[in-house]
């Protein structure tokens, strides 16, 4: 039987997509590989987000012309956001690459798979299975919406991604109760910008509306998104998220700078009093709520002063989370067009170490208040011999027991805490 192999790099969206390449493979007769050499078939699905992860891309394009060579019946699927719209270009520079699609392009890759004597799939909504015909985790990504229409500008997403479009809202519903099936338990909705999610619908549905709808399926116990905008996110999904019961307490609400002008070179649409002013109307309305933020370090131009902006706002925010990045200069975007990328790597490693160091202390505090309670966590898998889950709030927990626990809730006493992660024993 042929084998393929996904390799999949970046973000959730990617990996959500990865899902459902492996499950249409998987319809299509293919059987899992665990390695590039051990596969007749593999898929790139790839990022630029960063120059660091386009390098690792570029290396991997290069190792299987290698592979090629040596094996010349080997095919090679691009997708990701390193396929642009000049397919032409990325063809010449990688001939050994059998099919370059564009993220989400489903019905170029099932065309492709036809001429290959593969079976037209209506619906890909095929996930990867065990032997037993049950899925190994029991939480699924779905994309909800592609592409974002916001331009931020040191981003690359809405070149590569497009413009947003939203999938039906009744087929997302109908995809999630098959799931839920399925012995799925729960579900992240996934977007670029998740909070645009309906407004290109016919009916203009929006993400409080979708989260309405799929909160009253049976047998799906939690329900989460990502990723919001700070300028985006409405009163009403707030509300949503307060009153439905499956819908849990954790937000994404990427901040990106504490500094008004790098906010406005970034183009981001909103300003540091009133993203405060959001984060303290979210607190008030959902007490329990666990916050995650993305911030960048040396955006072109960033002083001291502003990156000192930064650390004091975060140091006043007090996230469960913080994602921190450097500054990526990326060829296409406005920032990459208007500005010069002129801070130092050792400046911009130096405030990316300062905000890790100061994350590390807040997040100690704030998972240390769990020592000695009780979480209800859904278990998600095994590592080195432990069960691991996560809370409602997103904290990963560890334990160990004997029990088969994967997919069930587990109420779990914590015992050891970290700025990463718990440690507990299981109540029964
Ligand atoms: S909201 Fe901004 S950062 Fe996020 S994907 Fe869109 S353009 Fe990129």
């Amino acid at each position: 039987m042929a084998r393929y192999f996904v390799w999949t790099i970046g973000c959730q969206m990617n990996k959500a997509e990865s899902q459902r390449i492996a499950g249409y493979l998987d319809s299509a007769g293919y059987q899992a590989a665990t390695s590039f050499s051990d596969a007749d078939l593999v898929v790139l699905n790839t990022c630029v987000v960063r120059q660091r992860a386009e390098n690792k891309v570029l290396g991997t394009l290069g190792l299987l012309q290698g592979l090629k060579n040596e094996h010349p019946n080997l095919q090679i699927l691009v997708t990701g956001c390193l396929v642009n719209s000049n397919t032409q270009e990325l063809k010449r520079r990688f001939p050994h690459v059998d099919l370059l699609f564009k993220p989400g392009d489903y019905p170029e890759l099932i065309a492709w798979g036809q001429k290959q004597g593969m079976p037209v799939e209506q619906r890909l909504l095929r996930y990867p299975r065990n032997d037993a015909g049950i899925a190994p985790s029991p939480c699924a990504l779905i994309p909800v919406i592609q592409g974002c229409d916001n331009f931020c500008s040191y981003c690359i997403v809405p070149y590569r991604r497009g413009r947003e479009v939203s999938r039906p809202l009744e087929e997302i519903v109908c995809d999630v109760e098959e799931l839920a099936r399925q012995g799925i338990k729960e579900v992240t909705l996934l977007g670029q910008n998740v909070d645009s999610y309906g407004h290109d619908l016919p009916e203009h549905p929006d993400l409080a509306d979708l989260l309405n709808e799929l909160n009253s399926i049976n047998d799906l116990v939690r329900i989460r998104f990502l990723t919001n905008h700070p300028k985006d996110i409405s009163l009403k999904l707030i509300g949503a998220v307060a009153s439905l019961n499956k819908v849990c307490e954790h937000l994404e609400l990427p901040v990106q700078a504490g500094d008004n002008d790098i906010l406005k070179a970034m183009r981001r649409g909103y300003t540091v009093e009133r993203y405060r002013e959001l984060v303290h109307t979210i607190r008030r309305k959902i007490p329990q709520i666990s916050l995650s933020t993305d911030i960048i370090v040396g955006f072109p131009g960033e002083t001291e002063e502003q990156f000192e902006h930064s650390l004091s706002l975060l140091k006043e925010m007090r996230f469960d989370v913080i994602h921190v990045a450097a500054y990526s200069s990326r060829p296409g975007t406005i920032a990459w067009r208007e500005y010069q990328d002129n801070i130092p790597v050792e400046v911009k490693k130096e405030r990316l170490n300062k905000i890790e160091e100061l994350q590390a202390a807040v997040a100690s505090k704030i998972n240390s208040q769990l020592q000695g309670r009780q979480v209800e966590v859904l278990v998600e898998g095994t590592k080195k011999e432990k069960w691991f889950g996560r809370t409602r709030s997103n904290k990963l927990v560890f334990f160990e027991d004997a029990g088969d626990w994967l997919g069930q809730l587990a109420i779990i006493q914590i015992e050891k805490t970290s700025p990463w992660s718990l440690r507990g024993e299981v109540k029964k």
